[in-house]
């Protein structure tokens, strides 16, 4: 038994984010049966193949486009760390890290305390730097 299989694919990647790329993909393809080949009307020098080929081409590219589309535009940007969401964390969006303003700010905080402890606890100069000579 004779079937035509029309496949169409499609794939695009959003970037959320300076460094979060959502990639979607969609594929659709519809079989048609010998019986539903011939009854597609087709006209002089083409076949029902390339008549049915046209018909549903264009509009299954339509809808793996809308599907990929959909899904990117669905997609609601996520904190790394929290995963809080632009509801959760104000309209400031994500840094280029994937973090919220909310825990972007936190972990600056953080490292600057941790920095001040490394500040505290190395009494000796690093190699190569000028410190104030005791005279
Ligand atoms: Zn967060």
């Amino acid at each position: 038994m004779k079937t035509l299989r029309i496949t169409r694919s499609f794939e695009r990647t959003r970037q959320i984010a300076d460094f979060v790329p959502v990639k979607a993909a969609c594929e659709v393809s519809v079989e048609l049966s010998e019986e539903e080949l011939n009854a597609i009307p087709y006209g002089a020098g083409e076949t029902s193949d390339e008549r049915a080929r046209e018909m549903f081409s264009e509009k299954l590219d339509i809808f793996v486009r809308a599907e990929v589309e959909k899904t990117l535009m669905g997609y609601k940007p996520v904190c790394v760390r929290c995963g809080g969401t632009e509801g959760s964390f104000g309209k400031g969006g994500l840094t280029k890290e994937g973090l919220c303003q909310n825990c972007n700010t936190e972990i600056g905080y953080q490292a600057r305390d941790h920095a001040a402890d490394v500040g505290r606890n190395s009494e000796t100069p690093a190699r190569g730097t000028k410190g104030r000579s005791a005279t």
